[in-house]
């Protein structure tokens, strides 16, 4: 029978694993991706109770419980609300392809909504720089480019 008061050193078995999968985006997250892709314009839902906004459009308001229906046309600046300064890289999960760090990665409000969406800023990842607070822009891939997901908005910068 084995020693199992032995003391082992601890072992890390490397292993890499590459998993694409494809998910239904569902009519909501499809409806706003459609209207990206095509028109380059961002999308909101509006909660008939409280009237929140959110974006990315969710078909629940999570604060009411209710069914949101009222669509509603968002600008493409916005104010960044958080931030993290990235040192380790960040596999971009549509692609499979790692972001060099450093970089910022952050979330934005967009005008009209009262949710945030995380993604990329584009600006030097230097604290002195960066504040919570600083208006940012969408900028998009060209309208021949756009596949209708998120990666379809290349970064925010800074306006
Ligand atoms: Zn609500």
């Amino acid at each position: 029978m084995p020693d199992q008061n032995l003391e082992l050193e601890n072992i890390s078995i490397p292993m890499t694993v590459d998993v694409p999968y494809r998910f239904t985006a569902g009519y909501y997250m499809a409806r706003f991706l459609t209207e990206l892709r095509d028109n380059g314009k961002f999308l909101g839902i509006q909660c008939p109770v409280c009237k929140r906004v959110q974006m990315p459009p969710r078909i629940v308001c999570a604060v009411c419980d209710v069914k949101n229906e009222k669509w509603v046309e968002l600008g493409s600046q916005g104010v960044l609300t958080g931030y993290t300064i990235m040192y380790l890289p960040l596999t971009d999960p549509t692609t499979g392809k790692p972001h060099e760090p450093p970089f910022v990665y952050g979330s934005v409000r967009l005008e009209g909504s009262d949710s945030v969406l995380d993604h990329f800023i584009d600006i030097e990842p230097d604290p002195r720089k960066i504040h919570v607070g600083m208006r940012l822009e969408a900028v998009l891939r060209p309208r021949a480019e756009r596949t209708g997901d998120l990666a379809d908005i290349r970064y925010f910068k800074a306006v």
